[in-house]
C-alpha cells in the first residue's frame, strides 16, 4: 500500500490570503491588535505555532490553553467568509494539475490519499471545500494533532493504518508539500518527500531541501507517477527525477539506484552487524 500525503496551502490550493485575514481579524476582535499576521512568516508552519506567535505579538504573553482555544474558535468562525471572499475575487486557486493527479491516484487500489497539513482540521476542511477536492481525502494529520509537522504526518499514517487494517512502512509514505519545512518533516519521519515551487515556499530553500522530486506544479503527471513508483522511468531508473542533489556522490548513487544515502548508511550498519556476528561464531 502507498500512502500519499498532501499539504494544503500552496500544494493543493492557494486560498488568496484567507487564513491570514481571518487570523488578523480574530486577533483584532479579541485583543485589539492590528495587522499582526504581517509579522509572521508562514512557510509551512503549523497553525498551533502560528497562533502562539500571533498571540505573543498581540499581547506580549504566552497563551494559556483557554486563551489559545478562544483564538482558534474565533479564527474558525471568521475563516469561511474569508475563503468565500477569495473565491469571489478569483484569488482562490487550485494548483495546476493537482486535481488530475488526485483523480489518477484515487483510481488505484494500492494508493491511499490523505492530508498532511499544519491547518487545524476544521480549518483544513473550510479551506478545501470550495475546490471540490475534499472527496479525495478520507483521512489526514492536522495542526491540531501536533505543533510539530513530522508528528502530524505520523498521525496521518496511523489513521491510514487503521483504515487499511495493515501496517504501513515509512518507505511506503510519500509526502507532497510546497516548503522546505514540508520536506524536512517528511525526512524526519523517514518518509519520501517531494515539493512544488508554485506554492508559498522560498524557492531556494525548497531546492536546497533535498526533496526527491521538485517540479513547478502538477501539470506534467509523469514525474509524479514515476516518483511514486506507479510508472516506470523512461530512463530506466525506478524513481527519482530529483533536483539539486546534496553531493555528486548522492547524485550518482540516486541516479543508479533511486535510493538516498540513508539507505547506504543503514546497509553499512547491517553489514557491520552481520560481519561482527560471523566473527563471534567462528
Ligand atoms: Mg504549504
Amino acid at each position: 500500500m502507498k500512502i500519499v500525503l498532501f499539504d494544503i496551502d500552496g500544494t493543493l490550493v492557494k486560498a488568496g490570503g484567507a487564513g491570514s485575514r481571518a487570523l488578523d481579524k480574530a486577533v483584532k476582535e479579541l485583543y485589539g491588535a492590528e495587522g499582526v499576521c504581517a509579522r509572521v512568516s508562514w512557510q509551512g508552519c503549523t497553525d498551533t505555532e502560528n497562533f502562539a506567535l500571533v498571540y505573543r505579538y498581540a499581547t506580549g504573553k504566552k497563551p494559556t490553553a483557554r486563551q489559545f482555544r478562544a483564538l482558534e474558535l474565533k479564527y474558525l468562525s471568521l475563516l469561511p467568509a474569508e475563503v468565500e471572499r477569495s473565491r469571489k475575487t478569483g484569488d482562490y486557486r487550485k494548483l495546476a494539475g493537482v486535481e488530475k493527479l488526485l483523480a489518477e491516484l484515487s483510481r488505484r487500489k494500492d494508493v491511499m490519499i490523505g492530508l498532511g497539513t499544519g491547518n487545524l482540521k476544521t480549518g483544513a476542511l473550510i479551506k478545501l471545500a470550495p475546490s471540490g477536492m475534499l472527496k479525495y481525502f478520507a483521512f489526514g494529520g492536522y495542526g491540531c494533532d501536533s505543533a510539530v509537522r513530522s508528528e502530524l504526518l505520523k498521525k496521518a499514517v496511523e489513521r491510514a493504518e487503521k483504515l487499511a487494517g495493515a501496517v504501513i512502512r515509512p518507505g511506503e509514505v510519500y509526502v507532497i508539500g510546497d516548503t522546505h519545512r514540508d520536506v524536512e518533516a517528511a525526512k524526519a519521519a523517514g518518509y519520501h518527500c517531494a515539493a512544488v515551487l508554485d506554492g508559498f515556499g522560498d524557492e531556494n530553500a525548497v531546492l536546497r531541501s533535498g526533496a526527491e522530486l521538485v517540479t513547478r506544479n502538477f501539470s506534467d503527471l509523469e514525474p509524479w507517477l514515476v516518483w511514486l513508483g506507479l510508472e516506470n522511468d523512461p530512463k530506466g531508473v525506478r524513481r527519482g527525477t530529483y533536483v539539486c542533489p546534496d553531493s555528486p556522490i548522492e547524485h550518482a548513487h540516486f541516479g543508479r539506484t533511486g535510493m538516498d544515502l540513508k539507505a547506504i548508511d543503514d546497509g553499512l550498519i547491517k553489514l557491520r552487524k552481520l560481519k561482527s556476528g560471523r566473527k563471534g561464531r567462528s
